[in-house]
């Protein structure tokens, strides 16, 4: 039989529910259990792809090719588990879908409502492939009380109605400050947000509180005595030095047990935390540590890139070394001296990013490194970018640039040479695909994971150790093939092409300590216990550059 865990958020946003959702999937894993995490989220847009990384962080991409909430990264990197398209909704895919259901008549003669219409379409996401696992864990995003989350609350309420007792519960995570001038922890809000989870007819069976310490017994007593909770199915979420320290502390905390015992299930049977072990003494125990400049857009909200800085965290943990990352807006090399702000990292890391804003502080960071023979690593617009440094700066087209900033490129106006064209045609597993510039910017780029066959002798080929790898990609934009020659002619060598050949996927620099440029998302398949190989090698060789500067 599936249990279904259902995470709920009260008081404050931020409080970590997808951590939490995370490292009680990684504990639930740690006792033999198999899970999927679910993330269901009450806004309206289809999927975040459309929505601002400064307002909603990162977009995770899944194998699959959907564009989902960087929740689902948190979920992967704990459990592993690879996430679908079917792990994330929203309730804009959620009216979307009955409102086409609607035009098409299948629930003809009818009056479309929230209950049952909206609140049908949940649960039956809900329930995709349930077979397949021991447990489902379904975060609803926002918190309790917002306006948007109502049908998510009523659903999850029918839901475990229906299933029966025994085999849904409710996981509720709020706060609990601390009044410094009094000295005192607060329970009253954790008090209001049960209330108002109450009055839409769910009671938690554990609370998770989010405090700056341990919460004491006596707290634990009061929480319990208000909220009709069990006293030790009280857990405190304290604060962490790192997040990869998680699923220890809830061990300690006890949460695993408590989630066992709320399902009636046997809290004895065997338990193997060495994987937090062993990633614990990683985070806890560095050798050294090693600066590295990542230069993009995004800088000011560090979820706009939370897979690169957990990736890049993750290639420490395989060199025993603590990563320092340092956010630098690339914007400032257009009006500043870039070797002032670059010359004390040991690596150089341009990230993906859209549009035009900051492309030639990229692109000078991208020639630092090459000139300098600094370890750089180009992700996707980052490699987009180091493959126009060296077009203008090696091959001397004065002009090379990417169709992105210059669309509708006008092939009579010549002012740019598009080395980074919009593809409008390509494969996908044996399927051709197409695409128009004029065409809707939802769920269009290619999107999801693609094979790439790896040049044997290749500093790539030697890193991955393998012929064909498989990642995740998320862009419109391509480099132009037809510029290989010209470019392998001036030191690049095209190290990893799509298998038919026709769409450049790696780029890199055989002179060069470490430059390399995927047009893929590596970081987003990297885990604390099995760092991706590009990360690992990238940190290995900045610290070897750590060693020169
Ligand atoms: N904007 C670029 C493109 O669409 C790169 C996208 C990215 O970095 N993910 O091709």
């Amino acid at each position: 039989m599936t249990r279904f865990i259902f995470i709920t958020g009260g008081v404050v946003s931020s409080l970590g529910k997808g951590l939490t959702t995370a490292a009680l999937g990684a504990l639930l894993q740690a006792r033999g259990y198999k899970v999927r995490l679910r993330k269901l989220d009450p806004y309206l847009n289809v999927d975040p792809g459309t929505m601002s990384p400064f307002e909603h962080g990162e977009v995770f991409v899944t194998d699959d090719g959907a564009e989902t909430d960087l929740d689902l990264g948190h979920y992967e990197r704990f459990t592993g588990v690879a996430a679908k398209k079917t792990d994330s909704i929203s309730s804009g895919k959620i009216y979307s879908n009955v409102l086409d259901k609607e035009r098409k008549g299948d629930y003809l003669g009818k009056t479309i409502q929230v209950i049952p219409h909206v609140t049908d379409e949940i649960k039956k996401f809900i329930e995709i492939g349930e077979k397949e696992v021991d447990f489902m864990l379904c975060e609803i995003g926002g918190t309790v009380g917002d306006i948007e989350g109502l049908p998510f609350f009523e659903a999850i309420r029918q839901f475990s109605q229906e299933k029966g007792v025994g085999s849904c519960i409710f996981m509720h995570l709020t706060l609990v400050p601390y009044i410094q001038t009094s000295g005192e922890l607060k329970t009253k809000p954790t008090q209001h947000s049960v209330k108002e989870l109450r009055s839409i007819g769910l009671s938690p069976d554990i609370l998770v509180c989010r405090a700056k310490d341990r919460i004491p017994n006596e707290e634990k007593k009061k929480l319990a005595l208000f909220c009709n909770v069990k006293p030790e199915a009280i857990i405190s979420a304290y604060d962490l030095n790192s997040i990869y320290d998680a699923p220890l502390a809830f061990h300690r905390e006890c949460l695993d047990i408590a989630v066992l015992n709320a399902f009636q299930l046997d809290t004895e049977k065997k338990l193997d935390l060495s994987i937090w072990k062993g990633v614990s003494k990683n985070i806890n125990f560095p050798e050294g540590e090693v600066r590295i400049a990542i230069v993009g857009k995004y800088t000011k909200l560090g979820d706009a890139y939370k897979s690169i800085a957990e990736a890049l965290t993750h290639g420490g943990f395989a060199n025993n070394t603590k990563v320092i990352a340092e956010w630098i807006d690339s914007e400032i090399f257009e009006k500043e001296n870039t070797a002032s702000y670059l010359q004390n990292f040991s690596a150089i890391l341009v990230p993906g990013g859209f549009g035009e804003r900051g492309a030639e502080g990229k692109i000078m960071a991208a020639k630092f490194a090459r000139e300098k023979k600094v370890p750089f690593f180009g992700i996707c617009l980052g490699m987009q970018m180091a493959v126009v440094e060296a077009a203008r700066n090696l091959a001397k087209i004065k002009n090379a640039s990417s169709e992105e900033f210059h669309y509708p490129y006008s092939k009579d106006k010549k002012e740019i040479v598009p080395i980074i064209f919009h593809l409008e045609k390509w494969l996908d597993q044996g399927k051709i695909i197409t695409r128009k510039f004029t065409d809707y910017k939802g769920g269009t780029m290619r999107l999801g994971s693609y094979d790439a066959v790896l040049i044997p002798r290749s500093k790539v080929s030697e890193i991955y150790n393998a012929k064909t790898i498989s990642e995740r990609h998320r862009h419109r934009f391509e480099v132009d093939i037809s510029y290989k020659e010209i470019l392998e002619k001036k030191g690049f060598i095209f190290s990893g092409l799509s298998p038919d050949g026709s769409l450049p996927e790696i780029i890199e620099i055989p002179d060069h300590p470490w430059f390399i440029g995927v047009q893929f998302h590596p970081e987003l398949k990297s885990k604390p216990f099995s760092p991706h190989p590009l990360f690992s090698d990238f940190i290995k060789a900045a610290l070897k550059q750590s060693r020169l500067v």
